[in-house]
């Protein structure tokens, strides 16, 4: 297990909070999650398995320490994020391996973690024909929150966190993806959690909605766990001061994403090739990413040397995940 987790440093996220309204008062909402949470609960994975009933292999011995704050799971389609996201949520239970929240034995205790997790699962499923306010209103009701007045205030102050105030009247079936999103925010948020899990929430959402949700996102970051799995590599970069890369069942990469582009660099070099060449470079080189530019094609390829006629390249996070892929691609 590495002293990582304990050790973190935040970095400072570049990202502008101002675009959503209400935001001074989601902080001091949230600011009631730091004040009444039970000290500085981690989420400890240890030699975590699963093997689906057909035999698909979907974890193999996933051990990962995840401390407050922003954490992102990378990995493609078929990775295993959401069966990892699902086991820890309690909905499903590993083959081996064991997960404690705290001094929560998640696999023995799964009630006690339930009352501390916000879950916005992948596929949120149905969208019934309630207004979000009737159906936050009976998701509160679920998570114990009985009192009418008390069930009035988180209610009403999470759609206003959430921008769905205007639209509170409205069937969510009606909601466009971005809403949706943000309803599923709204919900995985009552009951102040400690850990919130919230499993490829930006797929398929236009810039402007993915951006207003990573803002959403970034508000709640630094007092409770948040693990945010994805495939879309920006979204980790934005936001996340730790990471994980999830590929084939397996943890192929863990640190600060800083850390991670600073053990590419002066590895990954730049190349603009016609598109008639790709083949012949991807035979000589280990390419890690192919791009198109104005016509042209851009490729980068991971090399201890400088290969002739490339450049050099400030790598990034998508150098970093592309050469872990394209290695593992290449082992397989
Ligand atoms: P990700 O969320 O990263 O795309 P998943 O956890 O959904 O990955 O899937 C991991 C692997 O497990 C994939 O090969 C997938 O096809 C398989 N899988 C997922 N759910 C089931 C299931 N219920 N039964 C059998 N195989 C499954
Ligand atoms: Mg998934």
């Amino acid at each position: 297990m590495s002293a990582m987790g304990r050790k973190r440093t935040l970095q400072r996220m570049s990202f502008d909070h101002t675009s959503i309204m209400g935001l001074p008062a989601l902080r001091r909402a949230l600011y009631l999650i730091k004040t009444e949470s039970s000290g500085d609960a981690m989420l400890e994975i240890q030699n975590l398995s699963h093997t689906y009933a057909n035999g698909t292999v979907a974890l193999q011995d996933v051990s990962l320490s995840i401390p407050r704050g922003m954490f992102g799971l990378l990995g493609p389609n078929g990775a295993g994020k959401s069966t990892l996201m699902r086991t820890v949520a309690t909905l499903q239970e590993p083959t081996a391996g064991t997960i404690k929240f705290g001094d929560i034995d998640v696999l023995a205790e799964p009630e006690r973690l339930r009352r501390r997790l916000g879950y916005l699962p992948q596929d949120f499923g149905v969208y019934p024909r309630v207004s979000a306010y009737a159906m936050l209103d009976q998701m509160a009701v679920l998570k114990g929150i009985t009192g009418k007045g008390e069930r009035k205030s988180v209610v009403e102050t999470l759609l206003n966190q959430t921008n769905l105030w205007v639209v509170r009247q409205k069937n969510i079936a009606g909601f466009s993806g971005g809403m949706r999103q943000r309803f599923g925010i709204a919900q995985a948020l009552i009951g102040n959690p400690e850990l919130i899990i919230v499993d490829e929430p930006t797929a398929g959402l236009d810039p402007e909605e993915r951006n207003r949700f990573l803002n959403l996102l970034a508000a709640i970051g630094d007092n409770v766990v948040v693990i945010l799995s994805t495939h879309i590599v920006d979204d980790v970069a934005d936001l996340c001061p730790l990471m994980a890369v999830l590929a084939n069942g397996r943890l192929q990469l863990e640190g600060k994403p800083a850390d991670l582009i600073a053990s590419t660099r002066s590895r990954v070099w730049k190349k603009v090739i016609g598109h008639s060449e790709l083949e012949e470079y991807q035979s000589r080189y280990e390419v890690i990413s192919t791009r198109l530019f104005a016509g042209n094609t851009i490729i980068h390829v991971l090399s201890d040397d400088q290969p002739p006629g490339f450049e050099p390249v400030e790598g990034g996070l998508e150098d970093v995940y592309f050469s872990t892929l394209s290695i593992l691609r290449r082992a397989a």
